[in-house]
This record gives structure tokens, C-alpha cells and sequence, in this order.
């Protein structure tokens, strides 16, 4: 398997239109196996233990057959960092036509927070809202927050805990959704998440596949909605197909965040707030990183593969 995915790797870097996540170049590695490219993108900072999981999706990607899909596109959501100025927020909603709900980052600075969500209302007023905490705040930040933002379709990863989401969950009336708590858990199948939240939120790439993915949710017993990891084209693709192997999927998904980059190696283009399901030939001119970063991409991917054994 290492041979396969060494044969063939590139390792790329791709400009950012705006600031998210703290970076402003997204770095990713792609191979080829019998069933095209795959991705396999951990942040940097990420360890090779937590990698080990994003590497089983990209050789899942390259050599398995896919699953049954239930649709050929995705109706997906606007992905709104965690900017302040209303041009800049007017431009990254500007890259997603058609789009109908809007995921805003938040839980930084409640002021802040709070205008974010509002120039968002009056630039989009037909939009559904809905934001993401990444764990950042206390059950009482929370709940105070929750009652002064106004109606949302739901809130992302409130609080860090399944205890504190759980707490949070008898106090509002929001529908809260899990990412963190599955994606950062050394086994997301032991978690015990009856009454702390309504929603799975899979990525596909963390969760280590979609064959894990499809197991996490039946084992949960949870709707889900799927979003990406910040992915180029290829690994859009993947999470694209993860979405369309549901039979039932009622949210918009996180998967046009591919707009938030100032290149990619393929367009899957935003149509009246959908995106196909397509085959992606990358293109990878001008997007190569140095030779030393090439090193430290083959150098992580060998050491991640001998963790999966
Ligand atoms: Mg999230």
C-alpha cells in the first residue's frame, strides 16, 4: 500500500482568499489507486496517531468501490469565517450561489459574534443560520448566547464535553450537533451522547472513511450532516459522496468550502446551492510545494501508514 500511495504522491499548497482555521495556505497530499485520486490532508499540527485516521480514508478513497448513492448532488451550506467587516463578509457569501443556510464561526468574541450573525441576516435575510462554537464556550456562556442570537437552525459544538453538552441540552430549546466530541475521541463508538445532542456532524476524512462514517451514525442511532476538513476538489469529492450515500439527508452540508480557497486543482461549482458528484482530474500546475516540504509530507505519510500496520 505505502508503494501505491508513493508512486504517485503530490503534495500541493493552495492560497486562501481570507484567513481561517489561523492559516492562509491549506497544504495537502494526493495519490492515485485503482479508483482514482485521493486525499489525505491532517492539519499540520496534527499527530500522527489523530493522521492515522484521515490516511484510512484516502486508501479507503483510492482502492475501494463506492457505495450505493441516493442522489447525483448535495445541497450545501455557505461557510462564513470568522470575519468582522461587512465587505469581507459580503464576498465570501458572494462564493456560494444559491446557497440557503449559513454556517457562521463563532465563540471568539461575543460582540463580534453577535454582528457577525446579524450583517450576515441583512446581506442574506432569506438564509437559514447556523453556528459553530468548536467547543469553546461554558454551559452558561452558552445558554446566554443561545437566547440572544436570535432563531437558529442549529449550534455546532457548543460547549467541549459530552457532560457540558448534555447540561447545555436540558436548558435550550437549539438543536445541537456533535463534531469535536466524535472526531477528537479516541473511540467515538464508546461515547454514550443520549440527551447531550441531536445532530452527527461526519467528515469524512477524521472519521476514517465512509464505511466508519456509516458505522458511527448506525451505531448512534443520529441524523447527520456532513462537512469537509477544508479539503481541495478531491477530498470535496469523497465528502460529496459520503453526503449522497445517505438515504435520508435533510441538512445542507458543509462541503463548499472549496469557494474559500483562491485555487484548487479541479472546480465542482456551485449551482443554485448544490454541487455534483463528479469524477476529479486534478490539475496541478504552479501548485506544488518545495522539495523539503514534499520530504516532510512522505516522511509523515510513512510514519502514519506503520501506524495502521
Ligand atoms: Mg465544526
Amino acid at each position: 500500500m505505502l508503494d501505491l500511495i508513493l508512486d504517485s504522491l503530490r503534495v500541493i499548497s493552495l492560497p486562501m482568499k481570507a484567513n481561517f482555521r489561523g492559516i492562509n495556505h491549506r497544504e495537502v497530499a494526493l495519490f492515485e489507486g485503482p479508483q482514482g485520486w485521493a486525499e489525505f490532508s491532517p492539519f499540520l499540527e496534527y499527530s500522527d496517531e489523530e493522521s492515522s485516521h484521515w490516511l484510512a480514508c484516502a486508501i479507503e478513497a483510492a482502492t475501494q468501490v463506492p457505495p450505493k448513492l441516493y442522489r447525483s448532488s448535495i445541497g450545501v451550506n455557505a461557510t462564513m469565517p470568522a470575519l468582522n467587516s461587512q465587505s469581507e463578509i459580503a464576498d465570501v457569501l458572494a462564493g456560494f450561489p444559491g446557497c440557503t443556510t449559513v454556517k457562521i464561526k463563532v465563540g471568539i468574541n461575543e460582540k463580534e459574534d453577535i454582528e457577525r450573525i446579524a450583517t450576515v441576516r441583512k446581506l442574506s435575510p432569506q438564509s437559514k443560520i447556523r453556528i459553530d462554537v468548536n467547543g469553546l464556550w461554558s454551559v452558561d456562556q452558552a445558554a446566554k448566547f443561545l437566547e440572544s442570537c436570535g432563531e437558529i437552525e442549529y449550534v455546532e459544538q457548543p460547549c467541549a464535553t459530552v457532560a457540558e453538552l448534555r447540561e447545555l441540552k436540558s436548558r435550550v430549546n437549539v438543536k445541537i450537533v456533535g463534531d469535536e466530541i466524535l472526531r477528537k475521541s479516541e473511540n467515538p463508538f464508546e461515547l454514550d451522547l443520549d440527551g447531550a445532542i441531536d445532530i452527527l456532524m461526519l467528515k469524512v476524512q477524521p472519521l476514517g472513511g465512509i464505511k466508519n462514517a456509516h458505522a458511527l451514525a448506525s451505531h448512534h442511532k443520529l441524523p447527520v450532516v456532513v462537512s469537509s476538513a477544508l479539503e481541495c476538489a478531491v477530498g470535496i469529492n469523497y465528502g460529496l459522496t459520503l453526503a449522497a450515500s445517505f438515504e435520508e439527508m435533510s441538512y445542507d452540508c458543509g462541503l463548499g468550502t472549496g469557494s474559500l480557497l483562491a485555487r484548487d486543482v479541479a472546480d465542482i461549482p456551485i449551482v443554485d446551492g448544490k454541487m455534483q458528484i463528479q469524477p476529479v482530474e486534478p490539475n496541478f500546475g504552479g501548485l506544488d510545494v518545495s522539495a523539503e516540504r514534499f520530504d516532510w509530507w512522505k516522511n509523515r505519510i510513512m510514519r502514519t501508514a506503520a501506524l495502521l500496520g
